[in-house]
């Protein structure tokens, strides 16, 4: 049996809402999943309330966009996933709206330095792109692919969306111990997402970093992920079990805005077992 927990909806910037994911993760014979979208419970929430089928374990889950460490300025994602939160805890409800906000006042910024480059892209046009969904990068990079300034969503990001890239706008974000801190009083499982996309070279950094989050509470590493190697994931799986800590995996299914990815087998070679979820729930 195969999970995947880690899976965005139209509450952030996937292209399937909630009970189509969870009608899908029906059809692909998933056991268990979580809906991770970015900086919102809204995914989960709706996934609740319109009825979990009987054939799925859920989780309800989240992913938050966190500054590192002060002394790990790494230029890649720092995500941490929430697992099994209350999804009505306030102040985690609290800490997600403030990060939604700071999203809202980022995209003008990005809009106003890509015109400033030639590349005309209103912010209509992203709202009707997003619809009801929390506008990202990826809405903007789909519309630059539309409009022909780019080739692809990889290269709108490589080019110019991207940290580091011309009309990268940073934004608030709360520190790593304040976000794990938030899950933990939230009774929920924090995890580090994806350390491959934190772009960190050298092990012995990243083997330090991972000993600072132990410290401060973090009880998991997402070691399934269709970016590690297999290589990658057995030394993910040792830092795991030097520090303790809980062994996760998902695909990060965004749906068409990612459709390299398939919900449950990433590119298709990734099975993420079924006794991690188990784990999972008989730490709580
Ligand atoms: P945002 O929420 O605006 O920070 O954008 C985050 C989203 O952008 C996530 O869904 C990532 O998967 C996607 N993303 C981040 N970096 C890249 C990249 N280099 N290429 C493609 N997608 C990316
Ligand atoms: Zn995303
Ligand atoms: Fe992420
Ligand atoms: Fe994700």
């Amino acid at each position: 049996m195969r999970i995947d927990l880690h899976i965005h909806s139209t509450a952030s910037d996937g292209t399937l809402s909630p009970s189509e994911i969870l009608t899908l993760a029906q059809q692909l014979d998933i056991a268990a999943i979580s809906i991770t979208d970015h900086d919102t419970l809204k995914g989960s929430k709706d996934a609740l309330s319109c009825g979990i089928p009987p054939s799925v374990k859920f989780l309800p889950g989240v992913e938050i966009s966190a500054d590192p460490p002060p002394a790990f300025n790494c230029s890649g994602s720092f995500h941490i996933l929430g697992y099994a939160v209350d999804i009505h805890n306030s102040e985690l409800n609290h800490t997600l709206s403030m990060l939604r906000d700071s999203r809202e006042n980022r995209n003008p910024r990005i809009l106003k330095l890509l015109s400033g480059m030639g590349i005309e892209i209103e912010m209509e046009e992203v709202l009707n792109l997003a619809g009801k969904s929390q506008i990202g990068r990826p809405h903007i990079a789909q519309l630059m692919v539309k409009k022909g300034y780019a080739r692809s969503i990889d290269a709108a990001f490589d080019e110019y969306l991207g940290n580091g890239r011309p009309a990268y706008v940073n934004r608030f974000r709360f520190e790593c111990e304040q976000t794990i801190t938030a899950v933990l009083n939230a009774g929920g499982i924090p995890v580090l997402a994806h350390p491959f996309l934190l772009n960190i070279k050298e092990n012995e950094v990243l083997e330090n970093l991972i000993a600072v989050l132990a410290e401060m509470g973090l009880r998991g590493i997402e070691v399934y992920y269709p970016e590690h190697t297999k290589d990658l994931m057995a030394y993910y799986t040792r830092l795991a079990r030097r520090h303790d800590l809980l062994i996760t995996g998902g695909t990060d299914f965004h749906g068409d805005i990612k459709p390299e990815i398939k919900m449950g087998s990433g590119k298709g070679d990734l099975f993420i077992p079924y006794a991690l979820y188990e784990n999972l729930i008989s730490s709580l």
